[in-house]
């Protein structure tokens, strides 16, 4: 029995979801909107950690290629203060392989090895329960019909209306992020403060997180608790004297900026922004914390588009773990008979729901935490967390 099976994202859920398939000898068809790879820079390094997107990797049968591609010692964490002295340096021990990390491009292309996708595929519109299956619309016009169809198109899903009326809503925290290039050769000062990991540094209702990606390439995160207009007027919304609207757009305007809203903090630490190259406003949303919806056959959704929550390093990996728990339990029921597949995305989504929600509220209260008006809760959260 062999169902049809569409999924629309090729993200690290769909990519899963479809690579593990592959690997039950099932089909699958992967529709992505992007144009192909490339078609836009992948994002940061992702840390995989044991129990979930290796979890992942293991039943994709890629585990032993992710931990030749993949950085134990991107484990490494140092914290600091706004003046730049060392709170905290974590180093991974030796064999440690509990959350390593892999650049997002480097992910993607591990996951896609032979899988056939479709690109430039964008879904406009989900219909389930027509006469010959769910309908998918696409926004070229055309339209096919498949027996599943799982929306692993990320936050702004547009599978998720099938399903649910929740929209994501703003956090209170803006991200905005820019990159350093060549840190070793060019920023030699700034490659030892990063070390081989990350460093955060913690302020009030501010935050500063530069994170080491492959070939000497650092991804920086601005982070701070703002309205989500605050760019239109940062007199009025920052308090920031006599700057009126920021044009986004313009480097140097949000760069000059940044630099005064994180005033005052230790020059090597101001380093990163004095020197990111382009700037991208990222304001963080989330979906509700227990996000679920009443079943409907032959529509899920998977990743972010199901359960969207605050960027504290599990998105990724949920999506991943639920990617592969999918497409095991379809090829289960693509063994058994007809009726199955329905039971089967049922008993899937209670399970995601459960994990998913108890993930959402941590990582709610960890966003309140680590952006907060008392920055010694950032590191308590940390002491929490990490082995000592
Ligand atoms: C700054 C930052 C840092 C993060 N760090 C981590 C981390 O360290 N670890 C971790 O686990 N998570 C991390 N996350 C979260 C993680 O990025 C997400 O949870 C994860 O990418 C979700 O995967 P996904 O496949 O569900 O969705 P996405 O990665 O958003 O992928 C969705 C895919 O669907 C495609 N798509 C969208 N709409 C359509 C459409 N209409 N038709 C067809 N295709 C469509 C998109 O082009 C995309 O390829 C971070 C997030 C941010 C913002």
């Amino acid at each position: 029995m062999r169902h049809r099976i569409a999924v629309i994202g090729g993200g690290p859920a769909g990519l899963t979801f479809a690579r593990v398939l592959h690997r039950h000898d099932h089909p699958v068809t992967v529709l992505e909107r992007d144009a192909a790879p490339d078609a836009r820079p992948p994002g940061g390094t992702l840390d995989l950690h044991e129990g979930l997107g290796q979890l992942a990797l293991g039943k994709a049968g890629l585990l032993a290629e992710f931990q030749a591609l993949s950085r134990p010692e991107g484990q490494a964490m140092r914290i600091l203060d706004v003046d730049g002295t060392v709170l905290r340096d974590w180093q991974p021990r030796p064999g440690d392989r509990a959350n390593p990390e892999i650049d997002r491009g480097h992910l993607r292309d591990l996951l896609l090895g032979p899988l056939d996708v479709q690109w430039g595929r964008g879904v406009t519109e989900v219909v389930p329960g027509t006469r010959d299956g769910v309908l998918i619309r696409f926004a070229d016009g055309r339209q096919e019909t498949f027996d599943l169809a799982v929306g692993a198109d990320g936050a702004w899903s547009r599978v998720r209306p099938a399903l649910s009326s929740s929209t994501p809503h703003y956090t209170g925290v803006t991200l905005v992020e820019t990159s350093v290039d060549d840190i070793d050769t060019r920023h030699p000062d700034l490659a030892r403060l990063i070390g081989d990991g990350s460093v955060a540094v913690y302020g009030v209702n501010r935050a500063l997180v530069a994170q080491r990606n492959s070939g000497g390439h650092v991804k920086v995160y601005a982070q701070f608790r703002a309205p989500l207009d605050w760019h239109t007027n940062l007199d009025r919304h920052m308090g920031l004297n006599r700057r009126a609207g920021l044009d986004l757009a313009d480097v140097e305007a949000v760069r000059s900026s940044l630099l005064a809203l994180f005033d005052g903090w230790a020059a090597p630490v101001l380093d990163f922004l004095r020197h990111g190259t382009a700037f991208v406003h990222r304001p963080l949303y989330v979906l509700p914390v227990s996000h679920t919806w009443a079943h409907v056959p032959g529509v899920t959704l998977l990743g972010d588009a199901a359960h969207l929550m605050p960027p504290l390093g599990v998105g990724a990996n949920l999506a991943m773990l639920e990617g592969a728990e999918l497409a095991g339990s379809v090829a289960a029921a693509a063994a058994s008979g007809p009726g199955d597949l329905d039971e089967a995305v049922r008993a899937f989504e209670e399970q995601m729901w459960v994990r998913a929600g108890k993930w959402a509220k941590i990582t709610t209260a960890g966003l309140e935490r680590l952006v907060s008006p008392d920055p010694t809760e950032a590191l308590a959260l940390f002491d929490e967390v990490q082995p000592s």
